[in-house]
């Protein structure tokens, strides 16, 4: 842990979990930098680690015949990179691109995997996550489909706020044109529109929000409809579930074994 600070800081997902299981993950992983345009994971590579961003922002990218099309899910300081493992999948169909650089708490798979067997709250924390990970691709696939850029732009600017520290986004336009699928061009005249009507201040990659109420106004309906994993109550318990007696799990995560 970082000397200082606390189990929690800086990731929410770790901040809800009870102190024990907090702590097991941090006594199995160890605090990394992250940094910008690392990969974390690649298509089809087995899953090497549980990353949970304290802050920096990593971009969940499909690719198109080997190439880099579009980002499909952002991971930031509300949740963690390597979620299936929570299904039992040890593999990622997409690519973690590292977009702001940052810290995370990481965990090897075959610790994590350990400590997540003996930590329900955290269990439950991931399949609620999961699922509001999956509408989040689903909508993203719709969104390339039936959105203008300068409302996408919007959109993503918006997701990265929410798991950013702060009103500045560290992002440049060659990586927001890549996040989005769309021409560098593109991007520089959605960005100039929405700095023409005082929404966004932007100077050499950084982005200061200036009008977050104008910026949601001006963004598409996924911003409001796709996000669901950053619903406050995305990470808590369900009502009742401290007095409710031990149920049986539906699914146990077990090691991987060759
Ligand atoms: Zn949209």
């Amino acid at each position: 842990m970082i000397p200082g600070m606390a189990p929690g800081d800086g990731n929410e997902m770790l901040a809800a979990l009870p102190p024990r299981e907090r702590e097991a993950l941090w006594r199995n992983g160890a605090c990394v930098t992250l940094v910008p345009d690392e990969v974390l994971g690649r298509p089809g590579e087995r899953i090497r680690q549980a990353t949970f961003p304290l802050d920096g922002l990593i971009a969940l990218m499909a690719e198109v015949d080997g190439h880099e099309a579009l980002a499909v899910d952002l991971v930031g300081s509300e949740g963690m990179l390597g979620a299936p493992l929570v299904l039992g999948a040890h593999t990622s169909p997409l690519r973690a691109r590292v977009q702001i650089g940052g810290r995370a708490l990481c965990v090897g798979t075959a610790a994590f995997v350990r400590v997540l067997a003996e930590a329900p709250v955290l269990e439950r924390s991931l399949r609620r996550y999961l699922a509001g990970r999956l509408a989040q691709v689903a909508r993203t696939a719709a969104c390339a489909s039936f959105h203008v850029v300068e409302a996408r732009l919007a959109c993503w600017m918006l997701m990265a706020h929410d798991r950013a520290h702060g009103d500045r986004v560290h992002l440049t336009h060659e990586r927001i044109a890549r996040l989005l699928g769309v021409r560098r061009s593109g991007v520089s005249t959605a960005a100039g529109v929405l700095q023409g009507r005082h929404l966004i201040d932007y100077t050499r990659g950084h982005i200061l929000i200036l009008d977050r109420a104008g910026l949601e106004r001006a963004a598409c309906s996924c911003y409001r409809h796709g996000d669901v994993a950053l619903a406050p109550a995305a990470h808590a318990p369900p009502p009742a579930a401290a007095n409710e007696p031990a149920r049986p799990r539906l699914l146990r995560v077990v090691p991987h074994r060759h």
